[in-house]
């Protein structure tokens, strides 16, 4: 089997699972006991909340652990400040989903042909209401950077706050990108941490209500039991993807380029690769006359990849994300996303390649 699927999920960093054992098995408690078990687990908590702190170069209190990805985007879109929301067309369906429920309602931001969300068309978006703008640091399908620069000048000279979902930007400096944010939202098993880990930074001065209450945990706005050993694993897997982000980025760079070009030299015309100034990690691509079972092909032959987001793969709606860029619906039904991780090797890709020419051609 060819895992090619990484912006889908990645496996557990050996690292990762070290720091995570000992809070699965002896160091159990729960920490919000007054005990010594429950304080031990506190005192791990407390730790990783520094860690991630200080990688995104944040306090500490701004960091809510979450369930992962998907509950920190409703969160922020659902209850970070008042009014309404401006929301890019090309984000996640965490995000879009999760708009539908606010209070304040929202509009939507369109995307240009490359998938960029232009400061413009932000600006645009704004109306006297608009209290928070959602554009996500990196697409999950195209991997097209977002101008967040220019965006978050825009949020600061109309006193908006600008929420980014950087859950497929590991590859970024997810520092930078912080500060030009209100809030920010993460996943762990993008980032080799398990699955069900994440956070929510919020920065101070940014309101949020709670979306889940029942707990006094992380500061009253999230209740719900802390998960210990997920929230270890996904410091030491954030503090350990930006540590050596640059290394990941050359070695995935290096592959899908070479990817890339095969399959170019393989389809020429037939193919297009979507997106524009894109993190190295996600080949989307289009093929004209691809047959309409080629994942199922694909699978079949031991290729594991998606058509689009991972989480919408059982759907048979065309993709939001091709649809903003403004391709067909027979298009939009047909795209396919390679996604390549720190793990992935040269040989991988080239037998990728052949098993694409195979099943296309
Ligand atoms: N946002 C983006 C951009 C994603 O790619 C994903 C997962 O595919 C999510 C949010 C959801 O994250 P999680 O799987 O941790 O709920």
């Amino acid at each position: 089997m060819i895992y090619l699927d990484y912006a889908a999920t990645t496996p557990v960093d050996g690292d990762v699972l070290e720091a995570m054992l000992p809070y699965l098995k002896s160091n159990f408690g729960n920490p919000d006991s007054t005990h010594a078990a429950g304080r031990a687990a506190a005192h791990a908590v407390a730790k990783a909340r520094a860690k991630v702190a200080e990688v995104l170069d944040v306090n500490p209190l701004e960091v809510y652990f979450t369930s992962g990805g998907t509950e920190a985007d409703n969160w922020a879109v659902r209850c970070l400040a008042k009014g309404r929301a401006a929301v890019s067309s090309v984000e996640h369906a965490a995000v879009l989903e999760g708009a539908k429920l606010r209070e304040g309602g929202f509009d939507l931001i369109p995307a240009t042909a490359g998938g960029t969300v232009t400061p413009e068309a932000v600006r645009t978006a704004l109306t006297p209401d608009t209290g928070l703008v959602c554009v996500m640091a990196a697409n999950n399908e195209t991997g097209t950077i977002q101008p967040l620069k220019e965006i978050s000048e825009i949020c600061k000279e109309k006193g908006i706050v600008l929420f980014s979902d950087c859950v497929q930007a590991a590859l970024l400096d997810l520092k930078e990108i912080t500060k030009l944010c209100g809030a920010v939202a993460l996943s762990g098993h993008k980032i080799n941490a398990p699955k069900g880990t994440g956070a929510l930074v919020v920065k101070k001065g940014v309101k949020i209500s709670p979306m889940i209450a029942g707990g006094e945990q992380e500061r009253a706005l999230r209740g719900g039991t802390l998960n210990v050993a997920g929230i270890v694993g996904f410091a030491v897997a954030l503090e350990k993807a930006q540590r050596e982000r640059q290394r990941y980025a050359a070695h995935i760079t290096a592959l899908r380029d070479l990817f890339e070009e095969k399959v170019k030299a393989a389809f020429g015309k037939g193919v297009s690769v979507d997106g524009e100034n894109r993190i190295p990690s996600i080949s989307h691509l289009t093929f004209q006359n691809a047959p309409d079972s080629l994942l199922a092909k694909l699978d079949l032959a031991g290729l594991c990849v998606s058509g689009g987001a991972a989480c919408s793969s059982h759907s048979a709606l065309p993709s939001h994300v091709m649809l903003a860029m403004g391709k067909s619906e027979r298009e939009a039904k047909h795209g396919v996303r390679f996604s390549f991780g720190k793990e992935t090797t040269e040989e991988e890709v080239l037998k990728a390649v052949d098993i694409l020419i195979e099943c296309i051609k």
